[in-house]
């Protein structure tokens, strides 16, 4: 299928263009020109969206839900050029792109459904008590009220779920609040296709446009100025740990600080306990392999590190590993910048003391192969950057001595958006020591699985302590994701009549 991108953005309701350009990359075909974001852009979206804010900020649960859904409807509508110009840009797979699509429909649908279902609002009421002493209470009620327009940047390593029409965007929609997003330069035609979808059911539904606005990048000032225009109020983000860290502080220095949502870098470590190893210890390895390359290993959740204790069933876990790992080939990765911050990664890894390098490969340009390190605990406790993300498909075995020093490695771990036990009912003991310390450091702990595949549901956490996301008591995967954009509000006293319709007695 082709589709010919026109590289505008758009700004409530009005694709316009910008006087200066630049190009995508695409693994395949030739490159398009794009308009480049401008502060000018980015003023003119803010303001719209404050301006749609006072309808869509009030309007019901039932017209966003319709409106949520009328989104889904229209981005399945454009499935095909979906798919293949977002393959065509960022080199993933067709399938791909079709389970993502998949995904991000789904999850429109789920806010949809979670905002009928109106359990979010959390509603409160402490019921007057006129006689009480030595002082009456007053009638107070308290439920949760959308935040005002928000910023959203589309991440590289989802050009759909986590991007135009990601999560960040369907949970402030599914809130009440506008939002602007900054298009990754990675993949700006894939945005424009799912910006169109978004714009159609902003027609249909009869929504004010400035609900929504697309800005494309081609300069960091458009994201810094983003972030920083005061009508903004919260920010949603995936990506590197710089970058989120840059776009964090410079929300903490504005007049009004407002909260920054960043997800970012993780390791994901998984605890291999002796039991476990010595029975299923070559399934886990394979198992690990897959999960590992999975994506070009470009997934938030990808488990880079596996500790275990050394000894023969040590040896054999990564024997086994190396073969599961020797068989993938290259694949591409999602920009040259990533692939060479995937070498830059290898080679920190690679000349750390200590470190020995268990499987080599070579890759180049935009390609990435599979490589695996071995160290002992010893190392990784005198190094701490040995705990630092390595984006791409590169896996790290931490031998320990015993159950003592794996509890100390899992103690140096920084904060986490996974963290893995393979374990046996005979293990119990040990993971009963383990877990507390993982609870401490991850957003989710699982047993006996791989992380890649994040699960968009009720009971999901995508987050965790710093520097897995900026901000410990959030999600940006699942409905809990809502509330990152609400906030709570009492109102003591006021009439029946004047609560916000949510709130009045039914
Ligand atoms: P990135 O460098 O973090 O950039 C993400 C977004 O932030 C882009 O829109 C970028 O705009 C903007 N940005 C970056 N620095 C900025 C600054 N100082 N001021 C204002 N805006 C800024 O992510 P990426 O380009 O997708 O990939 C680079 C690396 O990020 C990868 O190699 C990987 O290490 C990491 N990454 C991690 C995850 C994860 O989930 N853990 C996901 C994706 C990427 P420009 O495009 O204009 O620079």
């Amino acid at each position: 299928m082709s589709f010919t991108p026109h590289g505008k953005h758009l700004i409530a309701g009005v694709w316009v263009a910008s006087d200066s350009s630049f190009s995508n990359a695409p693994t395949q075909g030739p490159a398009q020109w794009f308009s480049a974001g401008s502060i000018e852009l980015v003023n003119r979206a803010c303001e719209a969206a404050e301006a749609a804010f006072w309808s869509f900020g009030y309007s019901s649960r039932e017209a966003r839900a319709a409106f949520l859904n009328t989104i889904a409807d229209e981005i399945e509508a454009r499935a095909p050029s979906i798919t293949t110009v977002g393959s065509l840009e960022t080199g993933l797979p067709e399938g791909r792109l079709q389970g993502e699509r998949g995904r991000t429909v789904g999850q429109l649908r789920l806010f949809a459904s979670h905002i009928l279902a109106g359990d979010y609002l959390d509603r409160r009421h402490d019921v007057a008590l006129p006689d009480r002493q030595p002082l009456p209470r007053p009638d107070i009620r308290l439920i949760q009220r959308p935040i005002g327009p928000v910023a959203v940047f589309g991440a590289s390593n989802f050009p759909l779920a986590f991007s135009t029409a990601g999560g960040d965007v369907a949970s402030a929609l599914a809130a009440g609040c506008p939002v602007v997003v900054k298009g990754h330069e990675a993949h700006p035609g894939t945005s424009e296709i799912v910006a169109e979808a978004i714009h159609a059911a902003i027609q249909k539904c009869g929504v004010h446009p400035g609900v929504f606005s697309l800005v494309h990048g081609g300069s960091r000032a458009v994201g810094q100025r983003l972030v920083q225009h005061p009508l903004i109020k919260a920010v949603g983000f995936t990506g590197s740990l710089g970058a989120g860290r840059a776009l964090f502080d410079l929300c903490a220095k504005r007049f009004e600080p407002i909260p920054f949502f960043g997800e970012l870098g993780s390791v994901n470590p998984m605890f291999l306990m002796p039991h476990a190893v010595a029975a299923r210890g070559l399934e886990i390895a394979k198992g690990w392999a897959g999960s590992l390359t999975m994506g070009a290993g470009q997934f938030c959740t990808n488990p880079g590190v596996a500790v275990l204790t050394e000894g023969a069933s040590a040896n054999a876990f990564i024997d086994a590993a190396v073969s599961a790992l020797e068989p993938v080939g290259a694949q591409v990765m999602l920009t040259e910048g990533i692939a060479n911050a995937y070498r830059d990664g290898r080679d920190r890894v690679a000349n750390a003391v200590g470190v020995r390098e268990v499987l080599s490969t070579t890759c180049e340009l935009r390609q990435a192969m599979p490589y695996l390190f071995a160290t002992t605990g010893r190392e990784w406790l005198a190094n701490a950057s040995l705990g630092h993300e390595v984006f791409g498909p590169l896996g790290l075995v931490v031998t320990v001595k015993d159950n003592d020093e794996l509890l100390e490695v899992a103690r140096s771990l920084e904060g986490q958006l996974t963290c893995t036990v393979h374990m046996d009912a005979e293990d119990s003991a040990e993971v009963s020591r383990l877990l507390p310390i993982l609870e401490r450091k991850a957003g989710r702990i699982l047993a006996n699985g791989f992380p890649t595949g994040v699960e968009v549901s009720e009971a999901m956490v995508h987050g965790g302590p710093y520097p897995a996301s900026t901000n410990f008591g959030a999600t940006s995967v699942g409905t809990m994701a809502i509330r990152r954009f609400l906030r709570p509000v009492s109102y003591q006293n006021i009439p029946e009549a004047l609560l916000p319709e949510d709130l009045r007695q039914k």
